[in-house]
């Protein structure tokens, strides 16, 4: 069995398999695409709702100290100029005297990726952050930004999450959603692209008497961050945790951690856990006039609540599971490429095949099954050549299950299900099918008796 990582192409596998199958498309294609562009296809969009709605769910839905919200893409500029976004959030610039390629100077290793050349500009400061202008007039005063974060929404909707969610410290907003960075050097699939989404969590807290109180949230965010990992499936020797010097920490953190990932191209970036301090609500407040202030409900006591905020890129999970799930077997024809995706993120948790398409009696057994697995769990159908074909491709979307309906069936009703990983068939009654898959899910078998 071979993974990604011991394949000299592994980038190039992630790739190809992503366009064949419908996980990620090259965007705008049709007119010659655009660079960096990426769009998620059938499969990919069903793989990319999966992680979401499992982070909803441990972090938001699981938890009773957490509540989400869903903010604008473009907020009021003036929250850029508080967050030290406008000032700060830049990447240093250069330019190659020979080619005029333009580069980030902290990712180049001597010389241009482009022509080789060593020679290269002053180092500029590029900001970030994507501009629009609101409104019919394409003037100063129109400007506007696409949000480069989703965290700040958090801080400044703050009080009035506090008071709606009547929630006490400590507590969390968490919020998914779409992030634009005009990076200088996007590239390497959908690692960075300028446009992607992020899942965030601003977890606050009662301004911290000592270090040790904020170390043990840290703590327990970074916990937490690990079970996520091992919940996706990733293969924890792969992540590596990076603390980021003194010296080089983000204008708003006192403390940050990197999880990186073993990608095919370099161990980088996955995830990162800061601790922001009340930066951020002090800036918001001295900003906007607002009191921001939370009062102890028994001391009557007022501080601005300090942050740990835990931060995850969507786009850069989908990449690590599609990355990590890759498996191949055998050699030349019987060569299998199949991704062992957790059974909750699989794209489809079954699929459903009568044996041979030219038998109604088949075809509309098996369809009756496809139609009432569907009403819980998303199931493919495919009826096209021969049932070996059809096993390969649903391997290649990491279909847990493969339900074929033989002659058999109309005998016994019974189906054989065939597992992805092992290749093994066994017979399973039609009857029980939904109480395996509810099973393979995770979920108890029995609904919850009201006590
Ligand atoms: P990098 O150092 O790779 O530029 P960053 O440290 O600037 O990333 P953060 O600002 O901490 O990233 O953003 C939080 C998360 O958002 C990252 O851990 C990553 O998963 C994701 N992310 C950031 N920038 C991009 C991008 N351009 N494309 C895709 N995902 C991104």
């Amino acid at each position: 069995m071979k993974k990604i990582n011991e394949t000299s192409n592994g980038m190039e596998l992630i790739v190809s398999l992503a366009k064949r199958r419908g996980f990620v498309f090259p965007g705008s294609e049709i007119y010659g695409g655009m660079a960096n562009s990426w769009d998620y296809g059938p499969v990919g969009a069903e793989l990319k709702k999966n992680i979401k709605d499992l982070w909803w769910k441990k972090f938001v839905q699981q938890r009773d100290d957490m509540v989400g919200i869903d903010a604008a893409l473009i907020m009021n500029p003036k929250v850029w100029k508080a967050s030290g976004h406008v000032d700060t959030f830049s990447d240093p610039l250069v330019e190659c005297k020979k080619c005029h390629g333009r580069f980030r100077a902290d990712q180049l290793e001597g010389k241009c990726p482009n022509c080789g050349g060593k020679e290269f500009g002053e180092a500029k400061q590029f900001n970030l952050m994507l501009k629009t202008f609101i409104g019919p007039a394409e003037e100063e005063a129109n400007l506007a930004y696409f949000r480069p974060e989703t965290a700040q929404a958090m801080f400044v909707d703050f009080k009035n999450v506090l008071m709606t969610s009547r929630k006490k410290l400590p507590f969390g907003i968490a919020q998914v959603g779409k992030a634009f960075r005009n990076e200088i050097t996007p590239g390497n699939f959908i690692f960075r692209t300028r446009e992607f989404e992020q899942m965030e969590i601003e977890y606050f807290i009662a301004t911290p008497k000592n270090d040790s109180e904020w170390q043990e949230v840290f703590e327990h965010w970074k916990n937490e961050m690990i079970s996520w990992m091992k919940e996706i499936g990733l293969d924890m020797d792969k992540v590596h945790e990076y603390e980021v010097p003194t010296g080089d920490l983000a204008h708003y953190s006192k403390r940050t951690i990197d999880f990186e990932y073993e990608f095919p191209f370099g161990t980088k970036e996955l995830y990162g856990l800061a601790y922001r301090t009340d930066f951020d609500l002090k800036n918001h407040m001295e900003a906007s006039g607002e009191d921001l202030n939370y009062q102890d409900p028994e001391t009557n006591e007022k501080f601005i609540p300090h942050v740990i905020e835990p931060t995850w890129g969507v786009d850069r999970s989908f990449l690590a599971v599609l990355c990590n799930a890759y498996n191949e077997e055998g050699e030349g024809d019987k060569k299998r490429v199949y991704l062992k995706l957790p059974f909750k993120l699989a794209p489809y948790k079954a699929a459903v095949f009568p044996l041979l398409k030219n038998k109604p009696e088949l075809v509309s057994k098996a369809r009756e099954i496809y139609l009432e697995l569907k009403k819980d769990f998303m199931v493919a159908w495919d009826d096209r050549g021969n049932v070996g074909k059809r096993y390969y491709s649903q391997d290649e979307i990491g279909t847990p299950y493969c339900i074929t309906v033989d002659f058999d069936t109309l005998e016994d009703d019974a189906v054989t299900v065939r597992d992805r990983d092992t290749a093994k068939q066994e017979r399973i009654k039609i009857s029980e099918l939904g109480e395996f898959l509810r099973k393979a899910q995770g979920q108890p078998a029995s609904p919850i008796s009201g006590g």
